[in-house]
Order: structure tokens, then C-alpha cells, then sequence
């Protein structure tokens, strides 16, 4: 796709800009769904996926909910983007896995282009920065912090609800298996 206005860009050429990039679905975020909470925040504490306190993306390192709820005030629109992929049982690992790596790929695509776009940005992943073979948190600064993103989840913001707001599912069914991204523009 090309841009060719590029200080007015619309939000439905950036969700085009996403389909292009790989993603299964894209659509308006809606904003009043960024409702950044504790309860989530506590989900990270519990470490499940291992990487609480030990990523420059996760918690505590992303700050508080305060700070971060102050900075999303500071934008006026956003997109929502998702990849799903199909899973031959619910233990299919390598189909999740190969799902993950497909919409990472696909993020840091549209991350790279909306960043010509729109320097100040706010992109927010799904899952840890794996930018690094191993994060050098936190005994030195972040080696790549124009290239790395804090997930939806380490913000504290519950997916299912932004989805929904949003007009996207969350869930596409038996044996499929999505993630979910967004930015944050203007
Ligand atoms: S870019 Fe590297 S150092 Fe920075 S958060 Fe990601 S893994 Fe950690």
C-alpha cells in the first residue's frame, strides 16, 4: 500500500496497512477500553510465562498502572490487530508456537512502518521482548528501546475486553489459537 498523505493518514488505511502485513483481522481499537488494571498486573506477578521481573518489557520494569494510564491518556486513536491460527488439537504446542511467531513477525512489521508514520507511537505486543537471546534487565539499559515493546498484558489491560469493545473477537473458536496487539497513534 502506498501512503500518500502522510500527515493525514486514516485510521482505515492503517488497518490496511495491517492487513497487508500479515494480519488475520485489524479494526478500530476503541479507546474507552484501555482500562489498565491491577488485577492483570497480579496475573504478571504470578510469573506463569517467566518473565516477570526479568525483562525491560514486563513488569515491574514498564512502570505503574498510573504512569502508564497518563501516557495512553495522551493519544486520540489507535488500531487493534490479531493473527489466528488453526490448531490440529489443543495440545498442538508447535501450531501455537509457529501462531505466536507468525503475529510477532507481522507486529514488528507494521510496528517499523507506523513508526515512519508516527514517531511518538505507543505499540503494545503480545508476550515478553525477544528482541535479545536474553534481556539485559536489570543490570543494563535496554540495548534495543527503539525496537522493543511492552505486551498489552504487562500494561494490565484484560484482551478479551478491548477486543470486544473493539468490535474483534477474542476467541475464533475450537482448535484456534490468536494474538492480539495494538497502537496507540496521535
Ligand atoms: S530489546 Fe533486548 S534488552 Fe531490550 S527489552 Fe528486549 S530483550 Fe530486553
Amino acid at each position: 500500500m502506498i501512503i500518500t498523505d502522510r500527515n493525514n493518514i486514516t485510521t482505515d488505511e492503517l488497518i490496511r496497512l495491517a492487513l497487508e502485513a500479515g494480519f488475520t483481522s485489524a479494526g478500530t481499537l476503541d479507546m474507552s477500553s484501555l482500562v489498565f488494571r491491577e488485577e492483570v498486573r497480579a496475573m504478571c506477578a504470578a510469573d506463569k510465562c517467566r518473565s516477570y521481573g526479568r525483562s525491560w518489557s514486563c513488569p515491574p520494569a514498564v512502570g505503574t498502572l498510573e504512569s502508564i494510564s497518563a501516557r495512553a491518556a495522551g493519544f486520540a486513536r489507535g488500531i487493534i490487530v490479531q493473527t489466528t491460527g488453526s490448531m490440529s488439537s489443543d495440545f498442538d504446542y508447535g501450531s501455537i508456537q509457529d501462531t505466536g511467531t507468525r503475529h510477532k513477525h507481522n507486529f514488528d512489521t507494521l510496528v517499523r512502518q507506523v513508526r515512519m508514520l508516527f514517531a511518538g507511537c505507543l505499540p503494545m505486543g503480545a508476550g515478553a521482548c525477544t528482541v535479545c537471546a536474553k534481556c539485559s534487565y536489570p543490570d543494563r539499559p535496554c540495548r534495543h528501546p527503539n525496537k522493543m515493546f511492552p505486551s498489552m498484558e504487562a500494561y494490565g489491560l484484560l484482551i478479551s475486553d478491548v477486543c470486544s469493545s473493539s468490535g474483534l473477537r477474542y476467541n475464533y473458536g475450537p482448535q484456534t489459537m490468536t494474538f492480539t496487539s495494538c497502537i496507540l497513534i496521535d
